[in-house]
């Protein structure tokens, strides 16, 4: 069993589905589609190394959660129902100042495992110790974007440290010269990071052709702080800084206003919508979706990290961005289930610069299957809405990314010992830091 996974040969998965139409997909061998059609036994039979029998499971193409901290899955349950600044300043931070190479390394593994179980195949991380998320994510494999959490809170020492951590970490994933692994620059936020260290991750990712990884606006303090202080909203702050790019991805976006979002548009910036942590630590508006997509901004989702939220489940992320949106503007009409689907499926892959999410011949094949026969798939209408408002990533059944065998039937190898590793270093970390 073992040897189908962790490596890529022509696979070719028949009975199974694309919303209502039985096709088979041919996965070339080189990690892409090779073709899709109702009928490829006959032709593809003499390349084909191995069949996967799909059960008439629907497929999609795998999930891309475009924010979050992938380590904090060690701090997932230790701190809820507080006040961000509270929950921040006295259980997050204290606890985080013990982290260690090895604990981002344990966390991000078992956040790779609940991504490929829950159907995601590509994650845009911030945090910390970041060559041991690049570890994790290399064995794991499936597809990520890294970048180190850049804060200086206005220190000039501090700065020129998280300058160079940056540029190490920068040069650390291109000597990996893996295609699943690219590194990005992740100024925090503008209320962290000062415009000298603004400007300075902007130049680098230009000059390097990397992405940029944001919070912004995910608060109103943030905005009416920025404005008491500074006299400019934070957006502002970053189009003078350079920020604002289409290689840009902002996380939150909670508290933008209208010329805002053209201006989103116009940049050609990318949006990550949490709906749940936003829910969760009560940001009192939702992400204005009505007038970000009426600007034609691209649209994506995250989870944020696992201490937010609390688990990696782009189906359920999905679901309730479409809920928050139709509550939040009294609108039940905002965002329909294809709209958030899409969210989280191709439009992350367009942000994160990994092809466009499509199932087609020539795209990457990150794929998931999702079975077609539990209770929230019966009967199946309009497979879309099941998908969005009924299933969540429970019923993904096999993932392949890459062209690679993550998950097959629902097994994952090594998946006790990386149950096991993490328990352990989330429970050494608590000891550490003398929290209980
Ligand atoms: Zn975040």
């Amino acid at each position: 069993m073992e040897d189908i996974f962790r490596k890529t040969y022509p696979v070719l998965i028949r009975n199974v589905r694309i919303g209502k139409e039985p096709q088979e997909i041919f996965l070339d061998g080189t990690g892409r589609i090779g073709e899709i059609g109702p009928d490829l036994a006959r032709d593809r039979a003499a390349e084909t190394e191995f069949i996967i029998d799909g059960n008439g499971a629907l497929v999609l193409p795998g999930c891309v959660n475009t924010h979050t901290h992938a380590a904090m899955t060690l701090l997932r349950g230790y701190a809820d129902d507080m006040v961000l600044q509270d929950w921040l300043v006295n259980r997050i931070w204290p606890l985080e100042a013990h982290l260690t190479g090895e604990d981002v390394y344990w966390g991000t593994r078992l956040a790779c495992l609940e991504m490929i179980r829950s159907g995601t195949t590509a994650f845009n991380d911030m945090y910390f110790f970041m060559e041991e998320a690049a570890r994790a994510v290399d064995e794991a494999g499936i597809r990520a974007v890294l970048c180190h959490g850049f804060i200086d809170l206005g220190d000039a020492g501090k700065r020129e440290a998280e300058c160079r951590a940056t540029e190490k970490l920068v040069a650390h994933i291109r000597s990996l010269n893996n295609p699943r692994i690219r590194a990005a620059v992740g100024p925090h936020a503008p209320y962290t990071v000062s415009d000298e260290g603004l400007r300075w991750c902007a130049d680098v990712a230009r000059e390097q052709g990397i992405g940029i990884h944001i919070h912004v606006c995910e608060t109103e303090k943030e905005v009416t702080d920025s404005i008491a202080a500074r006299g400019k909203r934070p957006v502002a702050i970053l189009d003078a800084c350079g920020i604002l790019t289409s290689r840009t991805v902002a996380a939150h976006c909670c508290w933008l206003d209208a010329a805002e979002c053209r201006l989103f548009a116009e940049r050609g910036v990318h949006v990550s919508h949490n709906p749940v942590s936003n829910m969760k630590l009560a940001t009192n508006r939702a992400m204005p979706y009505p007038d970000l997509r009426a600007a034609g901004v691209n649209v994506t989702l995250g989870t944020d990290g696992c201490s937010s939220n609390n688990n990696l489940d782009m189906l359920e992320t999905a679901k309730t961005a479409a809920l928050l949106q139709k509550f939040s503007w009294n609108d039940p009409t905002v965002l329909p289930a294809g709209e958030a689907l899409a969210m989280a499926t191709s439009a992350g892959a367009r942000a994160l610069g990994f092809g466009d999410g499509r199932l087609e011949a020539g795209s990457p094949a990150d794929i998931i299957l999702v079975d077609t026969k539990s209770a929230c798939a019966t009967p199946m209408h309009n497979p879309v809405s099941n998908m969005v408002y009924a299933c969540n990533g429970s019923a993904v059944e096999t993932v392949i990314c890459n062209g690679t065998i993550l998950m097959l039937e629902r097994n994952v190898p090594g998946e006790q010992e990386i149950l096991d590793g993490a328990a352990r270093a989330a429970a050494a970390l608590v000891a550490r830091a003398g929290q209980t």
